[in-house]
């Protein structure tokens, strides 16, 4: 007798879950995400005991139809791509169908959603994989999500959670790097009921560093903007005479995403050159758009990396654009001026 079978659903989730649920700012993560794919233009993230107790998910979205309720929680189910050539075209930051399958395996979930097609609202409790009950709620256009008590049935999971500062700080900064990758969407995130952030949705991003930052911080930024054949730039950058002791003030964001990348942030200090001084880094925030099919998504599960193509072009133009826009604030003198 053959001893290989293939694992149930249930234990395929919590492998996945390892993967991209690893602390309660994944969760907010992957919750957010999808509130945006859904075209959400006011997105409230409710935390208890830093989104270990609860975390809910408010969003004005589109909804999901009743008949795709118990769908979105199966493994691999998504509304986002269809066929493998989609994924050389991503245009939605999920794809990967992975998020509420895996949640739903680790977590007690809620998912009550709406359309504008629907004339009521229905709800959907699933529990360690399993739908526990189903129903309909109060109608409102939408779709809230609530995970309860994550990782109750990963004991070990839960061990490795950090204290509830560092587990809050890192939702925290989730939501601010998205709320500067979105400035039209309203966020609002609290913790035991407490505001904590809040962004306006104005479209104003220079509101939103604002709203990060300090506005004395937002107000010394300069407008940075450019574009190439493939790429349009545009964000703010600091005066070489603002600068921070760590990177962690330079934001990227590429085609809606927030991504971490040595190499745009070389490309940047190498810029801002002799202007800096050891130890010190600018701050920055810059938009990158491009050809979705220019990038990469699919390099990691929590997307947090992107591989692009012609980064060499996108390396030129940054640069480019830091010199003419450090040039305006900080002129070097021309000849006639400096006789
Ligand atoms: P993915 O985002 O990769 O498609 P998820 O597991 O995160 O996978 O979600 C599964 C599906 O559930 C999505 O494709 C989408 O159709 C639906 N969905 C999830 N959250 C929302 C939401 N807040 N509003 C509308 N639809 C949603
Ligand atoms: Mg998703």
């Amino acid at each position: 007798m053959g001893i290989i079978k293939q694992m149930p659903d249930f234990l395929a989730n919590q492998i996945a879950a390892g993967e991209v649920v690893e602390r309660p700012a994944s969760v907010v993560k992957e919750l957010v995400e999808n509130a945006i794919d859904a075209e959400s233009t006011q997105i409230i993230v409710e935390l208890i005991e830093a989104g270990i107790q609860q975390i809910k998910v408010t969003d004005n979205g589109k909804g999901i139809i009743a008949e795709d309720l118990p769908m979105a929680f199966m493994a691999h189910a998504t509304s986002k791509i269809y066929e493998s050539t989609d994924l050389f075209n991503i245009n939605s930051l999920g794809f990967r169908g992975e998020a509420l399958a895996s949640i739903g395996s680790v977590s007690k979930v809620r998912v009550e959603s709406m359309t504008e097609d629907d004339d009521s609202r229905h709800f959907i409790e699933i529990e360690g994989s399993k739908i526990i009950e189903e129903g309909l709620t109060q109608a409102k256009i939408g779709t809230t999500v609530e995970v309860n008590s994550l990782f109750y049935n990963t004991p070990a999971r839960l061990k490795h959670l950090k204290t509830i500062k560092t587990e809050l700080s890192h939702s925290l900064k989730f939501i601010q790097n998205i709320a500067l990758a979105y400035p039209d969407i309203r966020f609002k995130l609290t913790h035991n009921g407490q505001e904590i952030f809040a962004s306006h949705g104005n479209g104003n991003l220079q509101q939103v560093i604002a709203s990060v930052y300090q506005p004395a911080l937002a107000r010394d930024l300069i407008p940075i903007q450019s574009e190439s054949d493939d790429f349009s730039i545009n964000g703010f950058i600091s005066k070489p005479t603002l600068t921070r002791t760590s990177k962690q003030y330079i934001h990227w964001i590429i085609n809606g995403r927030s991504v971490k990348s040595y190499m745009l942030d070389e490309v940047l200090i190498k810029a801002y050159g002799r202007q800096l001084m050891i130890g010190r880094y600018p701050i920055a925030i810059i938009r990158i758009q491009l050809d979705p099919r220019l990038v990469d998504v699919n390099v990691h599960p929590t997307k947090q990396t992107v591989r692009l193509s012609k980064e060499d072009e996108l390396s030129e133009l940054i640069t480019q654009a830091v010199h003419q826009t450090l040039d305006v604030v900080n002129p070097i003198p021309s000849l006639e001026e400096s006789d």
